[in-house]
């Protein structure tokens, strides 16, 4: 093995570690590795498999020669199809390998040193980890869970200011669940009308995984559209993670301009992918209804167990697949002083891998998948009532 004793890191990626998340997932794996007994609740992947018909598109895709380069953009059947849904042209519609890929383009292509990126936290990981390769700065804005873990427009007022350049808001939540009202969309709206240099990055990508009624911003607040990002993607409504396809919806210019930013990073995304992805949304989608039930119940089993842990307070979620409950009761039953610290604890030493809060900005807190079996489910929750004396 070589050591590159001279390697160093760019200084844009000085601070950049790999995601807790999949830190936490990896060590999970080694653990099983070794002959461990070891659930994880980790992931944040439906245990569904990809329909059958998705599956079959790719087959005759990839037969039919599908195998080459497409379009830097996208497949024109796959953005038209993204269009339709979206009720917006062909130009205003990108495909990337991932929604991913979706936001890092995004901000790769608007942001100047020191731009500030609003976030309410909890949210995705990756949020703050790409704002910042990117040049940016995180704005966090803590959201308790009093008041459903969402923005409030007086919340969004206050962290706003002239060096602001995106608000990223993302709902269904990843990890609390939450979804907006139009009501509470269009109240956000109009703070925004009064700050037009900020531009909105909606995270619709688990629009489909909703326990209660789902607006998307772009509907409920029609005049944000001119400076709207609307992300969304195959992985999570298709159970289609591996195969990497996700889609932007932006005003022509950003998405020309994402597009030059994947034209020299990825050329474009997965042509049988793509294939795959038009059968998805174009097709028969009654599965999703079926496997949205299916998370329901998990849903009420998982919270309805963590709320008999002494220490552990979970609300329910209204979206997506995670509980997001708060975990500071049971950090001070075991004299743990940090999220990671109890989530390390509960990974060593009871075999039950769940991902810290401080992963996703908020601290005293813990993410669990329910996108797992009901036996997985049972075998963690049973491990993590047992570890906290329940
Ligand atoms: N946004 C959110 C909120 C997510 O949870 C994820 C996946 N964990 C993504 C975007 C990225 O999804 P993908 O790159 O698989 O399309």
């Amino acid at each position: 093995m070589t050591t590159a004793a001279g390697f160093r890191r760019a200084s844009r990626i000085a601070g950049l570690e790999i995601s807790e998340i999949v830190q936490i997932s990896e060590r999970a794996a080694a653990l099983k590795a070794a002959g461990k007994d070891v659930v994880s609740l980790s992931t944040g992947e439906p245990d569904f498999p990809t329909p059958a018909h998705v599956v079959e598109a790719a087959h005759a895709a990839a037969l039919a020669g599908k195998t080459k380069y497409t379009a830097t953009a996208g497949t024109a059947e796959l953005r038209g199809a993204v269009a339709a849904d979206a009720g917006v042209t062909v130009a205003e519609v990108i495909i990337s390998t991932g929604a991913k890929q979706v936001i890092a383009n995004a901000m790769l292509a608007t942001l100047e040193p020191g731009d500030q990126v609003v976030m309410p936290a909890p949210y995705w990981t990756s949020y703050s980890d790409i704002v910042a390769m990117a040049g940016g700065v995180p704005v966090v804005v803590p959201c308790a869970m009093e008041d459903g873990f969402k923005l409030s427009p007086a919340a969004l007022e206050a962290a706003i200011t002239p060096q602001t350049r995106w608000l990223m808001l993302n709902a269904p939540s990843n990890p609390s669940g939450a979804i907006y009202s139009q009501a509470e969309l269009q109240a956000l709206a109009a703070v925004l009308d009064r700050h037009p240099q900020v531009w909105v990055m909606a995270d619709e990508i688990y629009e489909h995984l909703n326990f209660i009624p789902f607006t998307r911003l772009a509907v409920a607040a029609p005049q944000l559209r001119d400076r709207l990002l609307t992300v969304n993607g195959a992985s999570k409504a298709w159970s289609m993670t591996g195969w990497r396809i996700g889609w932007g919806i932006a005003p022509a210019p950003l998405v020309k301009a994402m597009g030059a930013v994947q034209g020299q990073v990825t050329s474009g995304a997965c042509s049988i992918a793509q294939a795959a992805a038009v059968a998805a949304l174009t097709g028969d989608n009654s599965l999703i209804d079926v496997r949205r039930q299916a998370l329901r119940a998990r849903r009420d089993r998982v919270v309805a167990a963590l709320n008999a842990v002494p220490g552990i307070d979970c609300p329910s979620p209204d979206g997506a697949f995670y509980v997001f409950p708060r975990i500071t009761g049971a950090m001070a039953a075991k004299g743990f002083d940090s999220d990671a610290a109890l989530c390390t604890w509960l990974l060593e030493d009871h075999g039950v891998a769940i991902v810290p809060g401080r992963a996703f900005g908020l601290p005293g807190h813990a993410r669990l998948s329910f996108a797992y079996s009901d036996a997985d489910l049972d075998a963690g929750l049973g491990r993590i009532a047992a570890a906290l004396g329940a």
